[in-house]
């Protein structure tokens, strides 16, 4: 007889711990890049993760001026606040708190992200999630979602589960749509020693940052405290376990396996690509994108 051993998931483990770095970026924005990083320089299909909060309104009432992307999109999940997005093709809106927009650049945007506020707490996370290289010249397009069509899913020890891309355990699933990468972007809020089970695919890349309190993951239950991101090993669950309240993003997808080239708000497969993305623009500012 063989081993039901055999049968059992292989646990994720913390693989690689990281603080990032304080920075400011935009028109003095103040915030902490924990992907992009000399530590951490991407994680596939993940090219940049910013976490920004503050209650001074001088750490980020310059926002976001009008800047172009081309070849990846960017993921902004409010915690709290509201923030104007506005872009050179017309299309504007405002997220607000527990708000999602999962905006793909294709072949260019130029957009400015200002904060619709001028004091109190503006908190949330910006994440740039790349395209293949089949889709990074398509077409600009928008996934925008407010806190009413996230679904929240309950579970009995008390934790709750907000989910804005792929399906928990329980079988909620999250609005976005992305077949390019298939993602998991979840937002879970776990109470002290309790614990928390998420099935992934075996090789996505895998990454959790915790907003407040500490985790232990996996078997060997190497902890992650606030204000650290992990990432995970490969494997087919996820597991953790809260010392006090604690609440964390777990964020999941297929790696792309291409070429990176960046060049600044640009990403492309090769350096050609990234020059022909500053001359198009500097010549037409993307408006026949
Ligand atoms: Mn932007």
């Amino acid at each position: 007889m063989t081993s039901l051993n055999q049968h059992r998931p292989a646990r994720r483990e913390l693989q690689f711990i990281t603080s990032g770095r304080a920075t400011s970026d935009g028109d003095g924005v103040k915030m902490t890049r924990l992907i992009a990083t000399p530590e951490l320089n991407m994680l596939d299909p993940f090219l940049l993760l910013d976490a920004f909060g503050s209650e001074q309104a001088e750490d980020y009432i310059g926002g976001f001026p009008a800047h172009p992307h081309r070849g990846f999109e960017t993921v902004s999940y409010l915690l709290a606040g509201r923030m104007r997005h506005k872009d050179s093709a017309g299309h504007e809106g405002v997220i607000e708190a527990g708000g999602v927009q999962w905006m793909s650049a294709g072949r260019g945007i130029v957009h400015s992200e200002m904060p619709e506020q001028e004091n109190g707490l503006l908190q949330g996370f910006q994440l740039w999630v790349n395209l293949p290289a089949r889709e990074k010249m398509q077409k600009p397009a928008y996934q925008e979602f407010s806190v009413e069509d996230i679904a929240v899913e309950h579970l009995d020890n008390g934790a709750s589960i907000r989910v804005i891309a792929g399906t928990t355990n329980g079988g909620t699933r999250g609005p976005v749509n992305n077949q390019y990468v298939d993602p998991l972007y979840l937002d879970v809020a776990l109470p002290d020693g309790q614990r928390f089970a998420q099935l992934t695919r075996k090789a996505h890349s895998a990454f959790i940052f915790v907003i407040e309190g500490e985790l232990s993951l996996g078997d060997t239950k190497q902890t992650l405290g606030t204000c650290q991101l992990g990432i995970l090993s490969e494997g087919d669950e996820i597991l953790a376990r809260a010392s006090g309240d604690s609440r964390f993003l777990l964020v999941a997808a297929r790696p792309l396996h291409e070429a990176v080239v960046r060049g600044g708000p640009f990403v492309m497969n090769t350096e050609a690509e990234v020059l022909q993305a500053y001359e198009d623009f500097q010549k037409n500012s993307f408006l026949e994108a």
